[in-house]
């Protein structure tokens, strides 16, 4: 199978591999023991935080170790709402984060708050102007660095200035940049970043969330003092040594493999219009990740052109959802403007490290034939009804 889903998730790196078995074949001591096993097993996770903090320019004290971007960004966008609950009850999302923090939202909308969207324009970009007023009960804004269906980059260190100025705090969701872009915590001026292990080559259920220095901040997990008393729970002292490894080794090869990933999404693109010249691209005139090419091939369903990839040995994601038999455009499309027809039909390819040019072709093969399947499974289908 050729992996072309690197966004929903990524192969563990061998480094990072090496030092979780190490890890866990030691003593499984407890980081938070006062023994010498137990200050060893701190020192490990020490490390990885400083590895961590390193890719995205932040102090090693800002980084709380989380269980992923879910319960990071249900973390920041919760505690930091809570926080703030004495100035305003009311925050502002954008439209096209994840679910995470749609989640988030509906958590707080349970307790009372009220959630606002915030929109985007046809490039899948949030507009600094549209940042609320502190007046208007407003005391947080969520928006993402970029975004994981589209690869599209927000404009945050404006956001955030904005923002700032009208006294609300920020929230941003870094899990599909770090490792892909450079991220830099201090530049970007936000409150709180949240990024996660397994989109940059580490562990599943391993993250992080940065706070700024004072930023306001409950925590959720409560009960011990972990984490300096922002995250109780028995560190995950494996996932989170893999992931200072693979923070480490991703910070390294960022500038070359961002490089090498925008020739290979040259060819990729620039192969599937010679083969298929209707295909749309979403998010084609904003900056985007390196990585990733979210596309329509209009009167090709997204499911059944995942399934036709995968029959041919390419694994991709809809850039639709199916639910029994129906198939509803992405919300992220939606929001661009992207019309309904043309959403239902959209791939997200995503590549990454182990990605070659040689895939990048036999890829370019598999779609123009799936979707020439699919096209012509769907004229046949009509014709008999
Ligand atoms: N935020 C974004 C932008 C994501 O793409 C994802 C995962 O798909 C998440 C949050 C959730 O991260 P995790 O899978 O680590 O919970």
């Amino acid at each position: 199978m050729i992996y072309f889903d690197h966004n929903a998730s990524t192969p563990v790196r061998p480094e990072a591999r090496e030092a979780m078995a190490e890890a866990l074949a030691g003593p499984g001591a407890n980081p938070s023991s006062a023994h010498s096993l137990g200050q060893r097993a701190r020192a490990a996770v020490e490390r990885a935080r400083e590895q961590v903090a390193a890719l995205v320019g932040a102090r090693p004290e800002a980084v709380t170790f989380v269980s992923g971007g879910t319960e990071g960004d249900h973390a920041s966008v919760i505690g930091m709402a809570l926080a703030l609950e004495k100035r305003g009850r009311a925050i502002a999302i954008s439209a096209i984060e994840h679910h995470a923090v749609h989640g988030a939202g509906e958590v707080l909308e349970r307790i009372g708050f009220r959630v606002t969207h915030l929109p985007v324009d046809a490039r899948g970009f949030l507009d600094p102007a549209s940042v609320p007023a502190a007046a208007s009960g407003h005391t947080l804004v969520a928006v993402m660095l970029a975004n994981n269906e589209t690869g599209v980059i927000q404009p945050v260190a404006e956001i955030a200035a904005r923002a700032r100025a009208a006294g609300l705090a920020v929230q941003c969701d870094a899990v599909q940049a770090a490792g892909k872009i450079p991220v830099d915590f201090a530049a970007l001026g936000v409150d709180a970043l949240v990024i996660s292990a397994h989109k940059l080559a580490g562990p599943k259920g391993v993250g992080a969330l940065i706070l700024r220095d004072g930023a306001p901040y409950e925590p959720l997990f409560r009960g011990s003092a972990h984490e300096r008393g922002r995250r109780g729970g028995t560190e995950n002292l494996p996932g989170i040594v893999g992931f200072g490894v693979a923070a480490e080794c991703a910070a390294r090869e960022l500038a070359s493999e961002r490089t090498r990933m925008l020739a290979l999404r040259g060819r990729l693109e620039d192969g599937i219009r010679a083969a298929l010249p209707d295909t749309a691209i979403h998010g084609e005139r904003a900056p985007r990740l390196p990585n990733t090419v979210n596309a329509s091939f209009p009167g090709a369903r997204s499911d059944h052109l995942l399934m036709a990839l995968d029959a041919r040995g390419v694994a991709v994601s809809a850039g639709a959802a199916c639910a029994s038999g129906a198939v509803e455009p992405s919300p992220v499309l939606k929001a661009m403007g992207v019309p309904r027809e043309l959403a239902v039909c959209a791939l997200r390819l995503s590549m990454g490290r182990t990605t070659t040019a040689e895939e990048v072709d036999r890829v370019v093969a598999a779609i123009g034939e799936s979707v020439r399947a699919v096209r012509g499974g769907a004229a046949a289908a009509a014709a008999r009804s």
